[in-house]
This record gives C-alpha cells, structure tokens and sequence, in this order.
C-alpha cells in the first residue's frame, strides 16, 4: 500500500486528516497533507474520495480488500458528516 499526494494541488484543507480513520496523516510545515503514520492505514480509501482535489491516491495492493470491507458511509455518519457531500463518496 502506498498513499501518493499530489502536494502541488494539495490546498491544505484538512480533510483528509480529519477523516482519516486510522489518524494516518497530518498537514506539514507547508500546510500540504502527507502520510506519517503509514503502518497504520487501513487502505479504506476515504481521504482519496473526500479530497475535494482529487490529490490523492491510495495504491493497494490486489490482496488488500480493505477498501471493500470498511464501513466508510457507516465510518461518515458516525462522525455527522453526509457522505453524499463529499466527492466520490459511494452513498449506495
Ligand atoms: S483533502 Fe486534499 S486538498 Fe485537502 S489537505 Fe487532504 S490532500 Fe490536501
Ligand atoms: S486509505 Fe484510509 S486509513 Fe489509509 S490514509 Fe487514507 S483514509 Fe487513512
């Protein structure tokens, strides 16, 4: 699995760390995201569908299905937010 951001278009919103699940990334000393705790991701996928950007890409691995098995609408609501308003969120 690799988390590859696009710092360039990477505005520094903070969505993505503040998603996040596993608590994997932060914003740097350039207000760009970037993964810091790597080992820790769950490849479920969320800060590639929140980013308003499309600055990220989760790459992972054919015998991770992670992505498939998080409940990330489920993960969304739990936290108030509507996954209907985040681009690429699945609501189905
Ligand atoms: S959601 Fe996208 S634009 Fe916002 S901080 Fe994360 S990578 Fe940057
Ligand atoms: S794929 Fe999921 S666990 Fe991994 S960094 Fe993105 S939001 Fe966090």
């Amino acid at each position: 699995m690799a988390i590859k951001i696009n710092s360039y278009s990477c505005t520094g919103c903070g969505t993505c760390v503040l998603l996040c699940p596993s608590d994997v990334l932060r914003l740097d000393e350039e207000n760009k995201a970037t993964p810091v705790y790597n080992s820790d991701c769950v490849s479920c996928r969320l800060c590639e569908m929140s980013c308003p950007f499309e600055c990220i890409e989760v790459v992972i691995r054919p015998f991770k299905t992670a992505a498939e098995t998080f409940p990330v609408k489920q993960y969304l609501l739990g936290l108030g937010v509507d996954p209907s308003t985040l681009p690429g969120v699945s609501t189905h």
